[in-house]
């Protein structure tokens, strides 16, 4: 049995006065949920979020790391520095990472290699874009992606995948329930083959684009999906709760 995780993707979202927001989710998630939560706020904010956190069952985690450890790269931050503030997870290849600095594969992969050396978990996002789902290619994009971006050494533990189609992140659109179990169940396969089924078949696949809480339910029923990677509704407490609340 898989334990699903429901993690929340703030970006560039988020000023000291988001401590209220965080206190607000504290009281709303309880040590024995079915679902393990995530919040993946600012590297700005990562700090003063561990301290309201601790002895709480929300985890932390970066949105995105250097592949270095230290050394001049102004303005990155590295996967031991998020470590280092009280993170366990951090977020690597997200489309937002993808487009806007150039992060593709062969990084993305540096980038997971970098958080498993400094003891995070990481979360490898993949998907397509609308233009590749229009000509059927969504399969193969998927498959070139995880292919290129999954470094020597994957586990259960250490790796978690996020389907977020690009064209479902922030828009208010997604596919169907038909189509997010065709892709999970594609991608289950795919890291069973590839990395053996007790590691395949025990590995976390989340869902992310557009999750809110009037579809996350359905969304989350759907076969091989194991929770939810969620941006815009993460950023109120109460609607992030009423994403974790479809695993009651
Ligand atoms: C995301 O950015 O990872 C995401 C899924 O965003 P949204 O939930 O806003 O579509």
């Amino acid at each position: 049995m898989i334990k699903p995780l429901v993690a929340g993707n703030w970006k560039m979202n988020g000023l000291s006065s988001s401590v209220s927001e965080i206190n607000a989710l504290k009281e709303k998630v309880s040590s024995n949920s079915n679902c393990d939560v995530l919040i993946c706020p600012p590297a700005t904010l990562i700090m003063a979020f561990s301290h309201i956190l601790k002895e709480t069952p929300i985890a932390l985690g970066g949105q995105t790391c250097h592949p270095a450890e230290k050394g001049a790269h102004t303005g990155d931050i590295s996967a031991e520095m998020i470590q280092n503030c009280g993170a366990e997870y951090v977020i690597t290849g997200h489309s937002e990472r993808r487009m806007d600095h150039g992060e593709l594969d062969k990084i993305v992969k540096s980038q997971t290699e970098a958080a498993w050396r400094a003891g995070l978990k990481a979360i490898l996002c993949v998907g397509e874009l609308i233009g590749e789902r229009k000509a059927d290619l969504t399969l193969k994009v998927i498959e070139r992606q995880l292919k290129n971006s999954i470094p020597e050494g994957a586990t259960a533990e250490n790796l978690i995948i996020a389907y977020e189609p690009v064209w479902a992140i922030g828009t208010g659109l997604t596919p169907t329930v038909e189509d997010v179990a065709a892709v999970h169940n594609f991608i289950r396969q795919l890291l069973s083959d590839n990395l053996g089924s007790e590691i395949g078949n025990n590995m976390r696949i989340l869902y992310g684009g557009s999750v809110k809480p009037g579809n996350a339910k359905e969304l989350m029923a759907a076969s091989n999906v194991n929770g939810a990677l969620v941006g815009g509704a993460s950023l109120k407490a109460e609607d992030f709760a009423g994403i974790i609340a479809a695993y009651e």
